[in-house]
């Protein structure tokens, strides 16, 4: 009798997004002829750069050739890629990173979901909250995190800190000892960022109580600010806790690419139960090596575009125009009045839901009375009941469009 992982059957029904989907899909049926702006899922819209363009159609050229044709690659990532990558977006900050940690994959999404291959159930996980989805669910399917208890939206097992506009997005030191604690920053969804000294706190705890970090820096293209961290190496003793995504996604238009890369040091080792240690680099290499073939040769070409000089300028006008769509969203909602985080470091605008509305029917009154679709900050987790998450990927036009709607409803 083949049995099934009963961890899926614990997962609550609606994911955020299906819901939203649903929502919009039933609006948009009964008002066929309403124009919906979708400010919502943190997808990307503007087309990938050209001179990643360009080094995509080379490489499928090159793919037509006996002599340039490429099967199987280093699971790991090729050289040419892993390479630039330290060269431009770790080493210029210190970082002094080695080829050998730094793993090429095809997503952030699923190196943060696949890390708990190579740790055990056992480990007490911590998340902020409110918190991107996939690290709460991956580790529900692995059995990590307890019961969904219906009432508090919150899983039995996991540790909840909290980030609200009372702790100013600062994420206090939990009472009870986590051993692995999920960092993102810049934020996904509440756009805020830690300052060094911040996050520093959090590596000497991860020190002083050998946990581990799961560092998630996806949107580290849109730090504005000198102040923050681009990478939690930044900080000294990192290398020895912690674990960073970065992805393509967002940086470079690569969510329906597929491009990322994880950085696992040598010095970062973690525990077998009779207190051996293990360099987790070695794990991850061996379930890299096992379960992933790498990513396609084209797609690796043209991430290595991203840090040619004219990739460069061009990814650079690709986070400016989202982030000026994130100015235009902050001052709007800020001359509306609304309370309001993120925005300048992250292509996200966290909002405080008029009267701690909350967040679905904030979501319902846009989508009614606007036609704008956003997220519900309580689909993030239960500390995000009374936000509300816009992004700042949307065209320019339908950014303003979008803003323009609002101040007629709002200002009414
Ligand atoms: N991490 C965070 C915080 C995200 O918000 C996202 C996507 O929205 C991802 C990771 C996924 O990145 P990728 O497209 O590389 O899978």
């Amino acid at each position: 009798m083949a049995l099934v992982n009963e961890n899926y059957l614990k997962l609550p029904g609606n994911y955020l997004f299906s819901e939203i989907a649903r929502r919009v899909n039933e609006f948009s049926t009964a008002n066929p002829d309403a124009t919906i702006i979708r400010m919502g899922i943190g997808d990307v819209t503007r087309p990938l750069p050209d001179a990643v363009i360009q080094s995509l159609h080379k490489a499928v050229d090159e793919m037509s050739q006996a002599e340039t044709f490429k099967g199987y690659g280093p699971e790991q990532g090729y050289q040419f890629l892993v390479n630039k990558i330290i060269e431009n977006d770790l080493n210029p900050r210190g970082l002094n990173i080695q080829n050998d940690e730094v793993f090429v994959s095809d997503g952030s999404k699923s190196d943060t979901g696949n890390i708990g291959d190579i740790l055990s159930v056992k480990n007490k996980v911590a998340v902020t909250d409110p918190v991107y989805p996939v690290y709460v669910d991956t580790n529900a399917m692995a059995g990590r995190a307890g019961d969904f208890l219906e009432k508090t939206g919150k899983w039995s097992d996991i540790l909840y800190i909290p980030c609200t506009a009372d702790n100013n997005f600062i994420p206090a030191l939990p009472a009870q000892k986590p051993d692995i604690i999920y960092l993102c920053y810049p934020n996904n969804p509440t756009g805020t960022t830690l300052k060094k000294e911040q996050l520093k706190v959090w590596v000497d705890y991860a020190l002083s109580n050998k946990c581990l970090i799961l560092f998630d820096a996806a949107y580290e293209a849109y730090i504005s600010e000198s102040d923050v961290p681009h990478s939690i190496y930044e900080i000294e003793g990192a290398k020895k806790v912690a674990i960073e995504f970065r992805s393509f996604s967002k940086t470079a238009g690569f969510t329906g690419t597929r491009c990322a890369y994880t950085i696992i040091p040598k010095e970062l080792e973690a525990y077998t139960e009779k207190g051996e240690k293990v360099q987790l680099n070695k794990l991850w290499n061996r379930r890299h090596t096992t379960k992933f073939n790498g990513v396609p040769y084209i797609i690796q070409r043209a991430a290595e575009a991203v840090y040619s000089e004219e990739g460069k300028i061009q990814v650079s006008e690709l986070v400016n125009y989202y982030m000026t769509n994130a100015k235009i969203i902050r001052e709007s909602l800020l001359n509306m009045g609304f309370e309001i985080y993120g925005g300048i470091n992250a292509p996200y605008i966290w909002l405080k839901t008029p009267n701690n509305m909350p967040s679905w029917d904030f979501f319902d009154l846009l989508l009614q009375k606007a036609h704008v679709v956003g997220t519900p900050g309580v689909g993030f987790g239960p500390s995000g009941e009374g936000y509300f998450r816009l992004t700042a990927f949307g065209k320019k036009e339908a950014t303003l469009e979008a803003m323009d709607r609002l101040k007629t409803l709002f200002n009414k």
